[in-house]
């Protein structure tokens, strides 16, 4: 059958009425089974239909017990004949085997099934005349088939062991059947059963949304094809299980590239209309102007990677429609610069800029680098926990009176009494550090109605620019991060010699890494040691992993006596870490012993060693983040990565890729082939998508493609009249491009 010219009703087709009918209209539903699926968000048929299975379980051939061939795996419809237990003494328990026929068969051919580990009580539910599925290999004994540990199939109706006769398909059997994911304690039976009445009553009713030129560009069957294919796949589509569990069916294709599409559409619809900023391109030369003379100011030449992604900024800052920019460079590249001199660009403007940053430290840092950079020709300020409460007052005065101004600061911009009077322009330094929810916090202190056109309520955003050194796969720059753009700075400011970097594994080499730390400590060097936990008891069970405060005991007492230690972990208050940092930036403290709280961007030009314990623990990327502390000044600095000796075989040898590379990029690839993408994205981040069929991952291809033909879309026709663009419209005015309401999860 041609799936595109699906012979359905036309009339009905686009009503898409009948699938909002409440799940009490199919045949099945209960009231105790409607309140289950309430429970899971599936209120209307339409939701549920589109609740679809997890995987297959392919049940369209059915062997007659005769024809059962020695070694082959097959299903057989049996009825039980008769059970034994039969003792094994050598093993002090009993096996048991049970005879069947073939159900509704007159042959009287018989096979055995035999479990030398029979589940507790299969005894009990084997009984004579009870039918059941029963798949597995076969083999020939003593010249009758056995089965030995079938995998079984319960409850499988009479009606439906004669499907297989070809009288009737029914729902279970005869057929490839869907599984689907567990509701509370509701039988997967019940589920298919009533799938099967609501595919049946009201598949045809699921309105086509997508551009019949898609269809045909993609290769696709319409929409109620792909629901009706995707719970009960017909047989005539051919398609093997391994294409249906793998999601690979042309059905499942379209599915998936229609959620992806219409995501990706409705992201670039509301960014090219609804959204437009208020740092306008007025006076923008003049502001260019100013840019460049700060940037000649500067104690040093801009690299040609901060100079384009600077150029590509600026670009974007020039438009009406709100910049969703990340600059992605390695530690060191110089982001902080860049993210400077676009703020200037939107002060000039006359708006106002904030920057947050995950630490204390670092706003300081940063508020530092923005005054001594630029000579005092910057306007900035600093609110972080620790600002008093007179200068909070002076400052939020300021804010409100709309003073173009850059506000650095931590968390404490989030709260509610930051008030900006025009906020256009928002940037995040380490943008790992920070959730999704602060993100559109931050973000929402820069949302103003927009005074040109008060009546349609639309809101005016700020310009948006996130920095980081961990690059973002762009699968989720696409999706989790609504359709950001990077920049990236692919060299570091020249003069910096790579940090020497080293696996170290054995004993005697450990004792030499700590002479020769020790002579860079004498000569007036800092260090940095790294451990995986805080403290000994964080670990569960037995374990060897050393600890941040067990450790910097020992190295105070019996490796570095001579030397003063300092200690920082996440457990400590913020006002004692502050403490910690500072002590330890103005060289009060030689070693700082800490996890992996250092790893966001503090500046300790004077720090030369980085010692990281454990170093198989961490991802490459991560390590590389670390070694990034040290080597940021005049001394040449080392990278100490120190493993156990051959029992993290594997892991520690990926740790050698450190030593020989110095690329951030190279290496987060590394990180993606050895750890693989889910690891790698985190189900933080990819989490809270509205995607039901899509895995951004396996399906990455799809959503390129998904994307670029929503573009396309976008840019011919906006307003979506072109006739080709009918059925779109009309799913688009029905239902404001949200594609369904997401399923609760628990
Ligand atoms: P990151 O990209 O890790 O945030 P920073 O912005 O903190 O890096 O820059 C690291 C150091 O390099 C800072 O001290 C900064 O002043 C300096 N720097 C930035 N750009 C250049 C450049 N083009 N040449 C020399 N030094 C630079
Ligand atoms: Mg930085």
């Amino acid at each position: 059958m041609d799936a595109r010219s699906d012979p359905l009703p036309k009339g009905r087709l686009s009503s898409g009425d009948g699938i909002d009918t409440p799940i009490q209209f199919v045949k099945g539903v209960g009231p105790k089974l409607g309140s289950v699926f309430k429970s899971r968000g599936i209120e209307t048929v339409k939701d549920l239909l589109f609740f679809f299975p997890r995987t297959y379980e392919d049940r369209s051939k059915l062997f007659k017990i005769e024809e059962l061939a020695d070694g082959s795996k097959v299903t057989v419809a049996v009825t039980v004949l008769s059970q034994r237990q039969i003792p094994i003494r050598k093993f002090g328990r009993s096996m048991l085997e049970v005879r069947c026929t073939e159900a509704h068969s007159e042959s009287g051919a018989v096979l055995t099934l035999k479990w030398f580990h029979a589940p507790r009580g299969l005894e009990k539910r084997l009984l004579p005349g009870v039918s059941l599925l029963v798949t597995g290999k076969v083999k020939i004994f003593q010249n009758r088939p056995e089965i030995v540990h079938p995998e079984m199939t319960w409850g499988v109706a009479d009606a439906d062991i004669s499907a297989q006769t070809g009288k009737k398909v029914g729902a279970h059997a005869g057929r490839v059947v869907p599984i689907y994911v567990e509701i509370e304690d509701v039988p997967t039976r019940t589920l298919r059963n009533v799938l099967w009445a609501a595919v049946e009553k009201f598949s045809e009713f699921i309105s086509e949304d997508l551009p019949h030129y898609l269809l045909e560009k993609h290769n696709f069957p319409t929409a109620s094809f792909a629901v009706r294919g995707l719970h009960f796949p017909p047989e005539s589509d051919g398609f093997d299980l391994l294409s249906l569990a793998e999601f690979r069916t042309p059905s499942h294709q379209r599915l998936i590239y229609e959620e992806f599409f219409k995501f990706e559409y409705l992201m670039l619809r509301r960014r090219m209309q609804g959204e437009r900023t208020y740092a306008v391109a007025f006076a923008s030369l003049k502001a260019k102007d100013h840019v460049s003379t700060l940037i000649g100011l500067l104690p040093f030449e801009l690299t040609a990677g901060q100079r384009q992604s600077l150029g590509d900024i600026l670009l974007d800052l020039a438009e009406a429609h709100p910049m969703n920019r990340l600059i992605q460079g390695d530690v060191g590249s110089g982001k902080t610069a860049v993210a400077l001199l676009s703020a200037a660009y939107v002060i000039h403007q006359g708006g106002q800029v904030a920057m947050m940053v995950p630490t204390e430290i670092l706003a300081e840092q940063h508020f530092k680098s923005a005054k001594f950079l630029f000579q005092g020709q910057l306007n900035v300020a600093l609110l972080t926990g620790k600002t008093p409460a007179t200068e909070r007052a002076e400052l939020q005065a300021r804010l409100l009176v709309g003073e173009p101004l850059l506000l650095i600061g931590t968390h404490a911009l989030l709260e509610a009494p930051v008030v900006f009077a025009k906020l256009s322009y928002i940037l995040i330094d380490e943008q790992h550090r920070f959730g999704v929810e602060q993100r559109s916090v931050f973000k929402a202190k820069g949302e103003r109605v927009d005074p040109v056109d008060l009546k349609s309520g639309k809101l005016l955003l700020p310009h948006s620019l996130l920095l980081t050194a961990t690059p973002i796969p762009r699968t989720l720059a696409l999706t989790a991060f609504g359709d950001l753009r990077v920049s990236s700075i692919r060299e570091l400011p020249p003069g910096r010699s790579p940090v020497a970097t080293q696996v170290v594994r054995e004993k005697p080499d450990k004792a030499r890494a700590f002479q020769q730390i020790r002579k860079e400590l004498t000569a007036g060097r800092q260090a940095f040691f790294i451990y995986p936990l805080i403290n000994e008891s964080e670990a569960e069970g037995f374990t060897q992993l050393k600890s941040a405060v067990v450790e910097a005991e020992l190295l105070a007492k019996e490796v570095f006596p001579e030397f003063s230690i300092g200690l920082l972990h996440g457990q400590l208050a913020s006002a004692e870490k502050e403490d910690v940092m500072q002590k330890f930036k103005r060289a009060e403290t030689q070693i700082l012993v800490s996890t992996t709280v250092v790893e966001v961007g503090v500046d300790v030009p004077n720090a030369s060693i980085m010692l990281i314990e454990h170093a198989e623990r961490f991802g490459l990327s991560q390590l590389h983040q670390l070694r990034g502390r040290v080597g940021r000044g005049k001394h040449q600095s080392y990278c100490f990565l120190f493993t156990g000796k051959n029992k993290d075989g594997a892991a520690a040898q990926r740790l050698e890729v450190l030593e020989e590379c110095h690329d951030g990029f190279q290496i987060a690839e590394a990180d993606l082939e050895i750890r693989g993408p889910g690891e790698f994205l985190g189900t933080r981040q990819a989490g809270g998508l509205p995607f039901r069929l899509a895995n951004l991952v396996r399906d990455r291809d799809w959503l390129f493609k998904a994307r670029d033909d929503a573009m396309a879309i976008v840019r011919e026709d906006f307003e979506l009249t072109l006739p080709k663009y009918e059925k779109f419209q009309k799913y688009f005015n029905r239902e404001g491009g949200i594609q369904y309401k997401r399923l609760k999860t628990s």
